[in-house]
């Protein structure tokens, strides 16, 4: 009680006073926490990579704290099968996901920065950042294809994060990428809204197919998302890609909370 009694002694005005003149010490906003970003330091040859994969200067900033909290996955624990719970008769056994990042600390607060506070910069970021783990990695495909949004939740965002996350991975690494090689056939709402793992998957059952200007017979095509939960969409977007021809698919998502289950690398 005492505590925010005393608190609110101090004006609106003085906070906000003391808050510009924070501002003009350190100026920038931290784009995942929103508080004060210390800027230098940051993310060792990011901006070199940004400028060379956009051609402009990147504006982003992201505080020493937050960075901190940075969860990677094991290098040698980034394989995993695609479905958390592998169902039968599966058209593609044995589907496998890379995953560099678990699902924790900055990634599960940058995220929703991502989606709902539509920063496409902080997508860039770790689409940088994926695209880097997967040159050590030495993952190769033809083509990449983010998981597509459906028209109306891409018209509310205005960006796909999937394609924005996977394009300059794709560039890190030579690869094309092909935002609308995959479409939806359906808007299947939100996935993160269900929680049963059956539900997930009956809800994104047969939602995608591959667009009709886009053969991709015999390729190897890695398909790419922000986050793998159950891997049910994921799934969906593969088994599209092997129906109409692909050699060989791989899912990579930025993060997600797996515990076990290594598959084989691509
Ligand atoms: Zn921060």
């Amino acid at each position: 009680m005492r505590r925010s009694s005393e608190k609110s002694l101090i004006p609106n005005e003085v906070r906000e006073a003391f808050k510009r003149a924070a501002e003009l010490i350190l100026p920038f906003k931290c784009a995942v926490c929103g508080g004060v970003a210390d800027t230098d330091d940051r993310f060792g040859n990011y901006e070199t990579l940004y400028r060379a994969i956009y051609g402009m200067e990147s504006e982003l900033h992201i505080c020493g704290k937050c960075l901190s909290m940075t969860n990677t996955v094991d290098e040698d624990n980034r394989w995993f099968l695609c479905l958390s719970n592998p169902v039968e008769n599966d058209p593609c056994p044995g589907l496998a996901l890379y995953m560099p990042f678990t699902y924790k600390g900055i990634l599960e607060r940058a995220v929703p920065r991502i989606k709902f506070g539509k920063n496409v910069e902080l997508a860039r970021l770790f689409g940088i950042i994926l695209g880097s783990c997967m040159r050590n990695e030495g993952i190769k495909a033809d083509l990449i294809v983010p998981v597509p949004l459906s028209e109306k939740r891409l018209e509310e965002r205005g960006f796909n994060q999937a394609y924005e996350i996977c394009y300059p991975a794709a560039k890190i690494n030579g690869i094309p990428a092909a935002e609308d090689c995959l479409i939806r056939t359906r808007d299947t709402g939100r996935q993160s809204e269900i929680n049963d793992s059956s539900r997930r998957e009956g809800n994104v059952k047969d939602a995608f197919k591959v667009n009709d200007g886009w053969d991709v017979r015999g390729l190897r095509i890695i398909v790419a998302d922000d986050v793998a939960t159950t891997g049910a969409t994921l799934h969906e977007a593969a088994k599209a890609l092997y129906k109409a021809g692909a050699a060989k698919v791989l899912c990579v998502a930025l993060a997600g909370n797996r515990t076990v289950k290594n598959a084989e690398p691509f």
